[in-house]
């Protein structure tokens, strides 16, 4: 550990280049070498996953308004959620506006949404396209993703930006299938993260779901163990961190979207989740602001 590494991670990342600062909590650049943990952690992934035959897409950080308001976030997440707007005034309107701006007054009175909304989770944005394919087959389906996804939620730990990458498998088909495949990652996900030799623990999420109402969502969440997470101490005095997610949601998208399996029935969905950002965090946390000094073991999983 070098000599400046005395404050806080965040301290200590922001000194070491590797998050540069944009004047908002939870909104950072990353360094090169950054960039270098997460594309390589992404490949660990793939190597761990690829084999089963995912179809790969990718998507922009953003989807269609109308999609995320029928896919339910805002019943549990409303505080979380980020909407895009933009300036809808005549030319009146845009003298007020620059005004305004000149004299630090608010300006955002003429901002009106448009139809694009921040991804919350990278998921989100399959389910319609997976509907409008029609049945699934015998096989279900198995996707591989992975976007930038925004939740407002301001904060001084590194671990919990306001965007960050989310790599995710979700998977598609019968009860079973969405049960094997989510006790398959459990397992997975366990000896993955091993080969990176940073402390893991496994249990049952606890979601912020918001409000009273959100109290009892949160408690069914729990109930039926319907989320995992796989933890990592990463931040200084605070408890461990969610690194991966392992979902079972039921027939929740299944039947919001109107996705079935081959014999009518409504298809259920789980998913794996990778927090890219926080592993790479708890890679610098456990191994120092050097990866060239990480050992050996753990540099071989991750550049072969
Ligand atoms: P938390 O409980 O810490 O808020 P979460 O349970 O809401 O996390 P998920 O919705 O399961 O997270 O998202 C999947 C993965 O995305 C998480 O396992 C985590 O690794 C990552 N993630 C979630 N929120 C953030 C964030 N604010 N900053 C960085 N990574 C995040
Ligand atoms: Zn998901």
């Amino acid at each position: 550990m070098c000599q400046s590494c005395t404050n806080t991670l965040l301290d200590n990342l922001i000194r070491h280049g590797h998050l540069i600062e944009m004047g908002v909590d939870g909104l950072y650049g990353r360094s090169g070498q950054f960039e270098d943990v997460v594309s390589r952690f992404d490949d660990l992934i793939t190597r761990w996953g690829g084999g089963d035959g995912p179809e790969v897409m990718r998507f922009p950080p953003a989807m269609n308004r109308v999609h995320f308001e029928k896919s339910g976030y805002l019943k549990g997440f409303p505080h979380l959620a980020g909407t895009v707007h933009s300036f809808a005034g005549n030319e009146r309107d845009h003298a007020e506006l620059l005004d305004n701006v000149a004299n630090g007054k608010d300006w955002t009175g003429w901002q009106k949404p448009t139809d694009v909304v921040l991804t919350p989770a990278a998921c989100y944005v399959l389910y319609p396209v997976v509907a409008k394919r029609g049945a699934l087959s015998e096989k279900g389906g198995l996707f591989d993703l992975q976007s930038y996804c925004f939740r407002h939620e301001p904060s001084k730990e590194p671990t919990r930006m306001q965007l960050f990458r989310m790599r995710e498998y979700v998977r598609f088909g019968t009860p079973a299938q969405g049960t094997d495949f989510r006790a398959l990652w459990l397992e997975r996900g366990q000896k993955m993260m091993a080969e990176l030799g940073v402390p893991i623990d496994v249990d049952v999420a606890n979601d912020p779901f918001f409000g009273r109402a959100g109290r009892m969502l949160a408690n069914n969440q729990r109930d039926q163990q319907l989320k995992f997470e796989l933890l990592i101490p990463i931040n200084d005095g605070a408890g461990p961190t969610a690194c991966l997610s392992f979902n079972y949601h039921q027939d929740h998208f299944g039947s919001t979207w109107g996705i079935r399996t081959p014999d009518g029935e409504i298809a259920h969905t789980a998913c794996v989740g990778f927090g890219m950002e926080r592993v790479a965090l708890a890679l610098f946390k456990h191994h120092g602001m050097d990866p060239e000094k990480w050992p050996k073991a753990v540099r071989k999983a991750l550049w072969g």
